[in-house]
């Protein structure tokens, strides 16, 4: 942490916001698509600031000018040329599942981490550190709040913790049940999330307010329920049953997090306890979580993330902003170019859809409502030809929007001299290994469409799982492929439980989550893949390099030409 001997004001930290313009101005926003401008502007603040914030809460001006930076960067604003913020930085902050793109807004996530601090100090009771902080703001109880009371000799560090402590870890904290001599009886949240006070039935007697959960308690006997049960409803009397007191192994009272389900304090849950609304909104997020699983490129996503929130400019809209004279449709000249009307009804985007839409849909397809319209198309479960339906429709409404801005500003003539549209790279990759756990490899090769070797690599990895061994292949293999710039790829894997953990995900909780994560990190970049399995057979080639590799040193070996491995034939069969 930074050491102040200073009062704080917003040019001490004037270099941390010098730090993230710095670094977010050197690309040029124009040039970057807004998915590109999206993931930049996300480890941009969640790189820089965190080191600064984790100890401090800094001054409301900085972390104001942190936030514009990154809303002007992330529209694509310059210097010289200001965009329109086509939605609010608050919703842009939301999680994903409720419409939002993710972004931590900089107020909210120094809160968070500064909780983080307080959390440390209540539950550290050996380090020297957190024993002198309690003991010089008199933090003991939670019970007893005194120390709560603002005081001019409080450092920069603790009027932010304190701040936490009142804001965050009062309201977000439950007890588990030990010995219950600290737990307040009808005070404290510990049975459930909410103070059983909240549920009693009836006046409880002046005195009782303040009874500990082992005044309540008959050792030997249970539950004194003389004295509970006139003022619990009998489902929480069932609950109570259920818990006991225990003087024996010497366990104390305990706080835990609500906000995760092992009790575990995590930064990102403060942070969704502090951003969460008081009043809960629709719930949309099977639809947003939809719109991020579609097999798209993550540019596409984002365009149907902002047709979902109905911001798109149409001529509509910019009549309305008074850009333009004329909400008329620039393309037909037929009707009001509303999105709908743009996307979907324009004549030049029926004649497509006519031809596209599977039979069985069509009908329902021309007369729903914009939202209904997208979410029926982004969650069909049909396979046109291969292709995911939502994929084939994601990419119709994103090309059909690029179409009709390159008639609307007149850019459509550049488009032609473009490359054909790219073929598809297929990735094999393996991992073997000689025993589970064992000394292990992996190996992949990346070929173009008609097969040829474009690169491969094996990998000798030390020892580990068969499915860790594999998870390293999938991984080395598709940091290749991104290298080289593959825009489209078809990674084929033949380990089944693996290709489920890159298509469904996987539990944080899991020992691979780590890999299968770093995995999803290149599976979300700006490209398209496609996982599937093969049987082993398929995977000669890969299986060739992983074999290979135990013949080599440890690490990574790269192969630009095809290695002379005995008994594999370079196009795999
Ligand atoms: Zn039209």
């Amino acid at each position: 942490m930074p050491v102040l001997q200073k009062r704080m004001n917003k040019d001490t930290f004037g270099e941390v916001l010098a730090r993230v313009s710095a670094r977010l101005a050197g690309w040029k926003s124009c040039v970057l698509s807004m998915a590109g401008r999206l993931t930049l502007t996300k480890s941009v603040l969640s790189s820089i600031p965190v080191h600064s914030m984790s100890s401090v809460m800094l001054p409301q001006s900085t972390l104001s000018s942190l936030d514009k930076i990154s809303r002007s960067f992330l529209w694509g604003s310059s210097v010289e040329k200001k965009k329109q913020h086509l939605l609010s930085w608050k919703r842009v902050c939301r999680p994903k599942r409720e419409g939002g793109l993710g972004i931590r807004s900089s107020k909210d996530m120094n809160l968070a981490l500064v909780v983080k601090v307080g959390w440390r100090l209540l539950q550290d009771e050996h380090s020297l550190w957190a024993r002198v902080v309690r003991k010089k703001y008199k933090l003991g109880d939670l019970h007893d709040r005194t120390w709560l009371i603002p005081k001019s000799t409080w450092s920069a560090l603790w009027r932010g913790v304190a701040r936490g402590l009142k804001e965050v870890i009062w309201p977000g904290h439950r007890w588990v049940v030990g010995d219950g001599e600290q737990i307040q009886f009808w005070l404290d949240s510990w049975l459930s999330d909410r103070p059983l006070i909240h549920s009693a039935t009836g006046e409880l007697p002046g005195n009782a307010q303040l009874l500990l959960a082992k005044d309540m308690w008959r050792e030997g006997m249970g539950w004194d329920f003389t004295r509970i049960g006139p003022f619990l409803p009998e489902n929480l009397k069932l609950e109570l049953m259920a818990v006991v007191l225990d003087h024996v192994i010497g366990a104390t009272d305990r706080i835990s997090w609500k906000g995760s389900a092992d009790g575990e304090f995590s930064v990102s849950s403060a942070y969704r306890l502090i951003t969460r609304d008081a009043q809960p909104r629709q719930d949309m997020a099977s639809f947003f979580d939809r719109i991020w699983h579609v097999v798209a490129p993550e540019r596409v996503r984002l365009f149907l993330w902002l047709t979902s929130h109905q911001v798109l400019m149409t001529n509509v809209e910019r009549k309305r902003c008074h850009l333009c004279d004329s909400e008329i449709c620039t393309v037909c000249k037929g009707g009001f170019e509303t999105i709908l009307h743009t996307l979907r009804d324009c004549p030049a985007m029926a004649g497509i859809w006519e031809r596209i839409v599977p039979r069985h849909m069509r009908q329902s397809f021309f007369q729903s409502s914009l939202l209904v319209w997208l979410y029926d198309n982004i969650q069909a479960s049909v396979i046109v030809g291969d292709i995911p339906w939502f994929t084939t429709f994601a990419i119709a409404v994103w090309w059909g929007w690029k179409w009709r801005c390159g008639n609307v500003f007149g850019e459509n003539q550049k488009c032609r001299d473009r490359a054909p549209a790219a073929e598809w790279f297929k990735l094999n990759t393996d991992g073997a290994s000689q025993g589970n756990p064992g000394l292990a490899t992996a190996g992949g090769v990346l070929r173009d469409g008609d097969g040829r070797w474009c690169s491969g690599f094996a990998l000798n990895i030390g020892r580990c799982s068969a499915p860790l061994a594999e998870l390293w292949g999938v991984y080395y293999g598709l940091m290749m492929a991104w290298e080289k710039q593959i825009p489209r790829l078809v990674l084929e894997v033949d380990l089944e439980v693996v290709v489920g953990f890159l298509m469904k995900g996987i539990q944080n909780s899991h020992p691979l989550s780590f890999l299968v994560r770093l995995c999803h990190g290149f599976l979300s970049k700006d490209w398209l893949v496609r996982v599937t399995h093969v049987f082993h057979e398929a995977n000669r080639l890969a299986d060739g390099l992983a074999n290979h590799a135990f013949s080599l040193p440890l690490g990574f070996h790269l192969f630009d030409f095809v290695p002379p491995i005995i008994g594999v034939d370079p196009m795999g069969r």
